[in-house]
């Protein structure tokens, strides 16, 4: 695996405005430096206990993403450093995020997981149920989090069309948030859409954030 090769590529391919979440989950400390030397400061994580040991060692100026399901009680331990949690997906853990961020004095940005795929194995809001927990109101009093877009994951499939009209309907949805309850609100601002397979066409249909792993580090190893 020539990593800094692959990250290369993968930029080359992605305009300016469109930033790379390196997904290093299940890979070892040295392949995130080895990007890291390409320059590649943003890194997605999906379980907190390896993001942690992987924080303490690595260099201090890398934007951690924690990209996968976190269950409430995992949210303290990575509240003191965490750049975004790309992937809430109820209230309750808003909440959580809104409570542990204010403990250490942070705004931590959060992305709303949508459900858009075909599939339900998924986490993620339905488009009804986001609307209905912005229609209570509630998280405008949560002042340590910055609600900055939304994130979802098209079905795992060949179906170039059906993966189009899945972002698609995603970026359909962020546009009716930003014009319902964002309206002026700059911090949201990102549709994160897009993984090593899916990025190309997720950046035709919108996409300001991709997560690419096994396309810039190889096959993970579970
Ligand atoms: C693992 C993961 C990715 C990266 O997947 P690849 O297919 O390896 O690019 C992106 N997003 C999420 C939410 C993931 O869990």
């Amino acid at each position: 695996m020539d990593i800094q090769k692959n990250i290369k590529e993968v930029l080359a391919q992605l305009p300016p405005h469109v930033r790379l979440v390196a997904v290093s989950k299940f890979h070892p400390s040295e392949a995130i430096e080895a990007a890291y030397a390409a320059g590649q400061r943003i890194f997605g994580e999906s379980k907190e206990q390896e993001l942690n040991l992987k924080q303490e060692v690595l260099p201090k100026d890398i934007e951690w993403h924690f990209i996968g399901h976190l269950q409430t009680n995992k949210v303290k331990y990575i509240a003191p450093y965490i750049a975004m949690i790309d992937a809430v997906d109820s209230y309750k853990l808003l909440a959580e995020i809104n409570k542990q961020a204010a403990k250490c004095g942070r705004v931590i940005p959060c992305l709303l997981e949508i459900h858009i795929a075909e599939e339900d194995t998924k986490y993620g809001f339905t488009f009804d149920s986001c609307r209905q927990m912005l229609d209570e109101g509630k998280w405008k009093e949560l002042t340590n989090v910055a609600i900055s877009g939304v994130m979802g994951m098209a079905t795992n499939t060949d179906d170039e069309a059906e993966i189009c009209k899945e972002f698609a309907r995603l970026h359909d949805f962020f546009n009716e948030l930003k014009n319902t309850y964002f309206n002026g609100i700059d911090t949201f601002k990102e549709i994160s859409m897009g993984m090593s397979h899916d990025y190309q066409l997720a950046v035709r249909e919108g996409s300001t954030m991709v997560r690419v792993g096994s396309k810039i580090f190889g096959e993970r190893v579970y």
